[in-house]
C-alpha cells in the first residue's frame, strides 16, 4: 500500500492545527500515514532545506500551505517529481485553494488540489488513490486533470469542519510546547474590502459547543500536566457574540486552569464590561486590525468604525489587557499622502500610550473587492517590502522566474501600483522594518501575525 505523508508548514510557536485536524480525519478512516512539520519559523524560505525535507517522504504527499510558500513549494516539487515520478502530490490550504485551477493547469506534476477543509475529503481521496478506484467527481472541491482536461468539482466554500479533538498525539514532544491554538467558531459577518474571507466562509457564524471547547482546553492542560500554557483563539470573529464570549470566560474561570489566552478583537464589538470579563478569565493579549488612521480610507475599506472610535477602544483595552496590539496597513491603491499621514499620527500616538503598534504593506488578496478593482495595476517591485517574505534579491532565481511567469498564481508577491506609492513608501520608512532584506537580517520590530486576511 502507498505510504502517505501529511506535511504542513509551521510558522508560529504552536502546534499546526491544520495538520492535526487532517491527522484526525485520516485516523478515523483507518489510513496509515505520517505527519511531518516543516519548521518555517526556523528555516525560513530555504529552498534546499525544503527540497530535502520533501524528498524524504511517502508515495502520497498531502501538503498544506499559505500563499507565501507557494513559489518555493512548486519549484521544490518539480524537482522532486522529476526524481520520483511515481509520487502523488496533493495540495491544500489557503494558498493553493485560491488558485487551484490555475496551478493544476500550469503544473502537470501536481496531481490534485483540495479546496477548503480537507478533514473528511483527504481520506476519501487517498482511499480512492490506494484502491485504484478512479471515481473522483463526488469529492467536493477537488481540482485535477482527467484525460488532460482540467476538472474542478463543485466547491461550496471554506467551511471548516471541526472534529472533536485534533490529533495532538501525532506531534512529537507535544508537552514541550507552551503555546497552543484553538477554534471556537468559524466565519465572519464583516465585509472588509481588502479581505476575501467573507466570500468563501459563512457570514452567519458556525459555533462549536462551548462544552466541547472547554473539553479541548482541559485536554491541552492535561498534555501540559497542568503547567502554565498559552492559548491562541484563532476565530476571525471571536468577539462578535458578546453573550457567548462572556459564557466562555465564565466557564474558563470555573475550571481554574493554569493558562492565559489571546484573541482577535474588533473595535465595534468591544465594551468595558466585555474587556473586564475577558481580563478576569486570563485574556492577556488582544489583536485589533485597525488598518488606517484615515477615516476616508476606513470608509473605503468598509471597516465599520472611525479612527476616533478605534483609539477609544484601544485605550480602554490597554486598561484591562496587558498586550493590546493595533495593526495598520499601508499602500492601499487609493491611499493619498494625507491618509498615510493620519495613519502615521495614529501609530505614533498609540505607541506613546503603550499600545503595541504594527504597520504592514497591503498584500493583494485574490477575489477581495480591492483586488478585483485594481488587479490590472499589480506590479512587482524591489522597493516594496513585505512583512513576511524575502525581497526578490534574496529569493532563488527559479522562484523569481516563476513569480514573473505566473502573476495570476503568485499575485501575493505583487503590489498595487498607484500615484502616491513612492511618496508613501518614503514616509513609512522609519515605521516599517521588513523581516528579510539584502543588507540586513533584522527581525521585524513588531510582532507579525500570519495570514492572508486581515483580522478583526
Ligand atoms: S478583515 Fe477580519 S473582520 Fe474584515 S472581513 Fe476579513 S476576517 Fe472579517
Amino acid at each position: 500500500m502507498d505510504k502517505c505523508t501529511v506535511i504542513q508548514f509551521q510558522y508560529d510557536n504552536f502546534p499546526p492545527l491544520g495538520a492535526l485536524y487532517l491527522a484526525y480525519g485520516l485516523e478515523k478512516e483507518g489510513i496509515g500515514f505520517e505527519t511531518r512539520i516543516f519548521p518555517a519559523y526556523k528555516y525560513g524560505y530555504d529552498l534546499n532545506k525544503l527540497y530535502s525535507f520533501l524528498a524524504d517522504s511517502g508515495d502520497i504527499l498531502a501538503i498544506g500551505c499559505y500563499s507565501d510558500f507557494l513559489p518555493y513549494l512548486i519549484v521544490a516539487l518539480k524537482k522532486l517529481k522529476k526524481r520520483f515520478p511515481e509520487k502523488v502530490i496533493i495540495l491544500g490550504g489557503a494558498g493553493p485553494t485560491e488558485v487551484a485551477e490555475e496551478i493544476i493547469s500550469a503544473f502537470h506534476f501536481i496531481n490534485f488540489i483540495i479546496k477548503g477543509c480537507g478533514v473528511y475529503l483527504l481520506p476519501k481521496l487517498i482511499k480512492r488513490i490506494q484502491s485504484g478506484n478512479g471515481k473522483l467527481d463526488d469529492i467536493h472541491g477537488l481540482v485535477y486533470r482527467h484525460n488532460n482536461a482540467l476538472v474542478s468539482n463543485y466547491y461550496k466554500g471554506f467551511y471548516l469542519n471541526i472534529p472533536d479533538l485534533p490529533a495532538y498525539h501525532r506531534i512529537e514532544n507535544i508537552r514541550l510546547y507552551d503555546y497552543f491554538a484553538i477554534f471556537t467558531s468559524f466565519g465572519c459577518p464583516y465585509s472588509c474590502t481588502f479581505c476575501s474571507f467573507r466570500l468563501v466562509s459563512p457570514r452567519k457564524l458556525i459555533y462549536r459547543d462551548l462544552d466541547e471547547v472547554i473539553k479541548e482546553i482541559k485536554f491541552i492542560a492535561s498534555i501540559k500536566k497542568h503547567k502554565k500554557f498559552y492559548l491562541h483563539i484563532y476565530d476571525e470573529a471571536f468577539v462578535v457574540n458578546k453573550k457567548r464570549v462572556i459564557e466562555f470566560c465564565n466557564l474558563l474561570r470555573l475550571e481554574m486552569l493554569n493558562m492565559s489566552w489571546d484573541c482577535y478583537g474588533r473595535i465595534n464589538d468591544m465594551d468595558e464590561e466585555l474587556l473586564e470579563v475577558m481580563s478576569k478569565s486570563g485574556c492577556r493579549k488582544i489583536y485589533y486590525g485597525i488598518e488606517s488612521g484615515s477615516n476616508e480610507t476606513l470608509r473605503e475599506i468598509k471597516k465599520g468604525f472611525t479612527i476616533e472610535e478605534a483609539v477609544e477602544v484601544l485605550l480602554l483595552s490597554k486598561k484591562y489587557i496587558k498586550t493590546t496590539i493595533a495593526s495598520f496597513i499601508f499602500l492601499f491603491p487609493f491611499e493619498k499622502p494625507l491618509d498615510f499621514y493620519y495613519t502615521k499620527m495614529a501609530y505614533l500616538y498609540l505607541q506613546a500610550k503603550g499600545i503595541n503598534v504594527q504597520l504592514h504593506p497591503l498584500n493583494p488578496v485574490k477575489n477581495s473587492e480591492i483586488y478585483l478593482k485594481y488587479k490590472k495595476d499589480l506590479f512587482q517591485s524591489k522597493e516594496v517590502p513585505s512583512s513576511y517574505w524575502p525581497t526578490f534579491d534574496l529569493m532563488p532565481k527559479t522562484c523569481v522566474k516563476l513569480i514573473k511567469t505566473y502573476p495570476e498564481i503568485f499575485y501575493y508577491y505583487y503590489c498595487y501600483n498607484f500615484e502616491h506609492l513612492h511618496k508613501i513608501l518614503n514616509s513609512a520608512d522609519s515605521l516599517f522594518t521588513p523581516k528579510y532584506t539584502k543588507n540586513s537580517k533584522r527581525k521585524a520590530k513588531n510582532e507579525a501575525v500570519r495570514g492572508s486576511v486581515g483580522m478583526g
